[in-house]
């Protein structure tokens, strides 16, 4: 390996991995040193169609020769084209556009207190999850169940109630307990918390309670959304909708880009003036969602999704399920996660000299987010790397 990158100038905010990334292909990137790696993480599930896919490159070339921004003081042709494709897709009727995770997701808590106050509820609360991760402002991180990401930031923001995921006797003893709850928030397939799914048995219920309570359903797929688990959205397994959905990460397959998508309960309560922000809905990440949508819906990646990512867990789980030190291995479609018994960040910087790009998450989850265009292939590709890495490591650690 070669000596750590160094990035004297840049906070510390990051543990980086000593290798810089220059350019991809497809399923492939390259370092500056000239190593190749298979990219089964696909920048944190953001790469939707991989690196420099051949259509989506010149469309956003294109854009760019025609205009990147011009604010929302205008029409926005692009916002209504990505707005009309999400909401046909998810049978929802109104989309806000931003730029990120986090921002989806202020809008969507700001959503659930509005809508809290036209019902006279002056102190809106919002049921939230253990193990959930929402985002780092201060809402959203005190909306996140991980004691690791509130350290150094209290006080946190008041108005959340958490309960267990997969619990609906704690939800309805919150029902019970808190007249103030407004909204029920939180991932279908909880990402960084170690990829942890909401049941659909679950899912179907809390939707049962919160439309006997007049609760909102907010539901955050920001990394399980966008056909990374086989359909548009990860709640579609389960037959139910939600009242707002934030999506981000794949949405825009690398150009940044949020939206909170609304069902006719929210999709009317931020009114003009409630809600802004400067690069929201902005012609090059519209364009870069249009494209992103347009060309899976050509390629077929929900279904590519589906089946590259049973083929991989099958692999995942023939070659690693009966090794002592091995949990569940879970997900859908290409969500994966292979949880083991002790912490093993390690096996990120293993993987990494051996050519795979994965993440490590929850300290304990490998966790695999390939890009939609991964093949059976290169799933296979993943597994003859990892497996023996996994089988080392756990011979030489302790638990
Ligand atoms: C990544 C993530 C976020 C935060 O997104 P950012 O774009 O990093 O702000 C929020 N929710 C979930 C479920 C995520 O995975």
């Amino acid at each position: 390996m070669n000596a750590p990158v160094s990035m004297p100038h840049v906070m510390p905010t990051y543990g980086r991995l000593p290798i810089a990334l220059s350019h991809g292909e497809g399923a492939y990137v390259w370092d500056t040193e000239g190593r190749r790696y298979l990219d089964a993480l696909s920048g944190i599930a953001v790469n939707t169609l991989g690196h420099k896919h051949p259509k989506l490159t010149p469309a956003l070339q294109d854009q760019v020769s025609k205009m990147i921004h011009c604010c929302n003081y205008y029409q926005v042709p692009l916002q209504e084209e990505l707005a009309r494709l999400l909401v046909e897709r998810s049978g929802l009727t109104n989309v806000f556009f931003c730029n990120s995770g986090l921002e989806a997701n202020e809008a969507a808590l700001k959503i659930a207190r509005k809508y809290g106050h036209e019902k006279g509820i002056d102190k809106a609360e919002v049921v939230v999850y253990e193990k959930a991760f929402h985002g780092r402002s201060i809402a959203t991180l005190s909306a996140t169940g991980n004691p690791k990401v509130h350290a150094g930031f209290e006080p946190l923001v008041e108005g959340f109630v958490r309960v267990p995921l997969n619990d609906i006797a704690a939800l309805e003893e919150v029902a019970r307990t808190h007249p103030n709850v407004t909204a029920v928030f939180l991932e279908v397939i909880q990402g960084e918390g170690g990829i942890n799914p909401a049941r659909a048995e679950y899912l179907q219920a809390v939707r049962k309670l919160c439309d006997e309570k007049g609760w909102l359903l907010m539901l955050d797929e920001v990394q399980c959304g966008m056909g990374r688990t086989g359909k548009w959205f990860a709640h579609q397994w389960t037959g139910i909708q939600p009242d707002v959905m934030p999506l981000a990460k794949g949405l825009g397959s690398g150009v940044p880009v949020g939206a909170v998508v609304c069902g006719p309960k929210a999709a009317n309560v931020l009114q003009p003036g409630n809600h802004g922000t400067t690069f929201g809905g902005n012609p090059l990440a519209m364009r870069a969602g249009v494209e992103t949508i347009k060309i899976m819906e050509e390629d077929q990646l929900l279904a590519n999704a589906e089946r590259v990512g049973q083929h991989l867990m099958a692999a995942l789980r023939r070659e690693l399920s009966e090794l002592k030190g091995v949990g569940e291995i879970r997900g859908q479609g290409l969500m994966i996660g292979v949880e083991l018994d002790r912490p093993c960040g390690a096996i990120l910087t293993r993987a990494m000299e051996a050519g795979l790009l994965l993440s490590v998450t929850a300290d304990k989850v490998i966790r695999l987010l390939p890009p939609l265009i991964f093949t059976t292939e290169q799933a296979d590709e993943t597994v003859a790397i990892l497996a023996p890495l996994v089988r080392q490591f756990l011979s030489e650690s302790a638990v």
